[in-house]
């Protein structure tokens, strides 16, 4: 199977000059080629954004929010399809990838509001006769860069809002699981989206450079590693652009002395091992304030010897493969290399799947300390670790000095400690007794210091303003009193 860009409404039909692999990654096969956009592939989408844009941004509001009601109700009938399409190639087991679904939906719905998001505001008689009043209006045509982990959810945290607020996009969907994103803009297309509006261009950094680069593209979203994010938002805004580059995260779960410690174990596996670790929200090191790590760390063990890891189309599978290949082995060099006490190593854990799948089972190290790469690195995989903590501060000053800033929980019974810690950490997403605090469509995601490059987070509010500029009108209607010649700066009287 070849998958190819979608360009003005349909399939690219042009030659490749290069491709890649998609691979099937319970089972280790090539489950298709992918071709890879260059300078004729990237012009063509961009062209064909641009050409849409003038009918597109002139669109009725009524229209705009009809075309997203209808594909809202597209991909609820067709939601077994994606999952379908997203465990093929991602790997994750189907209920969760029936979850990311259902989140992407928030973010659809909340953009089917797009009549009352757009609203302005209105002075009357700031002056004599003088009226004032603001509007919000599309920037054009806007680039979207995803990431391989929620090949359906994060393309779906900005699409929505874009051309609910009358932009054109060109979508740059992960290479490793690129179909989702064209089943997307197959079920706009069906929605009554006009062609060009959405356009996918599949590809690596030639792709995504030629976006940045490209003068008739006003703004980009991107979703992706760190180094990469840094590297969006410098060469972005440097061409003139507004950039938002959400990078990536090192997630801390802190565990208080009084915390219920069911709760707090069943937490740090489910946000460790869900998807394999790969999700920015996932909780990577959990924090144990003494004296409870000996307690914590022989919960979590125990819960971790119960978990099914396999092929994510099997019943009862909780835990799916790694991506690829070279993704496994980089985790793999962590367990390798740890220098911290390995706890459960995951290279032996029973899978049920093909041999051939790339497969790490859920691993903890206890007793990591911060100078390991086990803990400065995002390692993005099924590796839980475990740093012990001898107060509340020292846990405080662990989340605020570590480079990322994405997502953090506290786990306690006590309000006056969950609210200092909502107060005092550096970090834009926070938990209390609830470890993956991804927030709800209406209102925006996004973290702090190396996990977002830019001012604006992703979908819900922020989401229009980072799709619209404002422009304020202000308007007198003549009338016989006007007064002449006034070379003064206007003042309102
Ligand atoms: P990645 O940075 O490798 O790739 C992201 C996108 O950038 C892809 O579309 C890819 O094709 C493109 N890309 C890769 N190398 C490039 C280069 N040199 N120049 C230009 N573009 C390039 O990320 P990934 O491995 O696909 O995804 C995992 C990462 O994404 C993790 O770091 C994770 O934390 C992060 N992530 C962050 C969030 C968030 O909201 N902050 C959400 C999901 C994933």
């Amino acid at each position: 199977m070849s998958i190819t860009h979608w360009i003005d409404g349909k399939p690219w039909t042009g030659p490749a000059a290069r491709t890649g692999e998609v691979f099937n990654p319970a089972t280790g096969e090539v489950a298709a080629t992918v071709g890879f956009a260059g300078p004729t592939e990237i012009e063509a989408a961009v062209a064909a954004a641009r050409a849409a844009f003038p009918a597109w941004r002139d669109a009725s509001l009524a229209k705009r929010s009809s075309v997203l009601f209808g594909f809202r109700e597209l991909v609820n009938a067709r939601k077994a399809d994606l999952v379908d399409i997203i465990t093929a190639e991602h790997g994750k087991v189907t209920d969760d990838a029936a979850g990311e679904v259902q989140r992407a939906l928030e973010a659809v719905e909340f953009a089917c509001g797009v009549p009352a998001l757009l609203k302005g505001g209105y002075s009357e008689n700031v002056s004599a006769r003088v009226d004032v009043y603001s509007i919000r209006q599309p920037l054009g045509v806007v680039g979207v860069v995803s990431p391989f982990n929620f090949p359906a959810m994060v393309p779906l945290w900005f699409v929505p809002n874009a051309v609910a607020c009358g932009n054109c996009v060109v979508l740059k969907p992960s290479e490793k699981d690129p179909s989702a994103s064209v089943f997307i803009a197959e079920l706009f297309a069906e929605a009554g989206l006009p062609d060009g509006v959405l356009n996918v261009l599949h590809g690596d950094k030639v792709a995504v450079d030629g976006l940045l680069e490209h003068p008739d593209v006003r703004a980009i979203s991107f979703v992706g590693s760190t180094p990469i994010a840094r590297h969006v938002y410098e060469t972005g805004t440097r061409h003139g652009k507004r950039v938002q580059a959400l990078g990536g995260a090192k997630n801390h779960m802190v565990v208080l002395p009084d915390a219920d410690l069911d709760l707090a174990a069943d937490a740090a596996v489910s946000a460790g091992f869900g998807s394999a670790g790969e999700r920015c929200m996932a909780v990577s090191v959990v924090v144990a304030v003494d004296p409870v790590g000996d307690e914590l760390v022989a919960r979590i063990r125990d819960r971790i010897a119960k978990l099914k890891v396999g092929d994510g189309r099997r019943r009862g599978c909780e835990m799916g493969p790694l991506v690829t290949a070279a993704h496994r082995d980089r985790v793999l060099s962590y367990v390798h290399g740890g220098a911290a006490e390995l706890v459960v190593d995951g290279r032996d854990h029973e899978i049920d799947g093909a041999p051939g799948g790339f497969w790490l089972g859920p691993t903890l190290f206890d007793h990591v300390t911060p100078d390991m790469p086990l803990y400065t690195d995002e390692i993005f995989g099924p590796v839980l670790s475990v740093v012990r903590s001898s107060s509340y501060s020292d846990a405080l000053d662990l989340v605020n000095t570590n480079a990322y800033g994405n997502g953090t929980a506290i786990f306690t019974n006590d309000g006056g400690a969950a609210r200092r810690f909502q107060n005092e950490v550096e970090v834009g997403m926070v938990g209390v007794n609830v470890p993956i605090p991804v927030p709800v469509g209406y209102y925006s995601f996004g973290g702090w210091k190396d996990s977002l490059f830019g001012d604006t987070h992703a979908y819900g509010p922020d989401g229009v303003h980072f799709f619209t500029r404002t422009k304020v009108v202000t308007s007198r209607w003549l009338d016989p009193s006007h007064g002449g010649v006034n070379l003064g700066f206007p003042r309102n009287t």
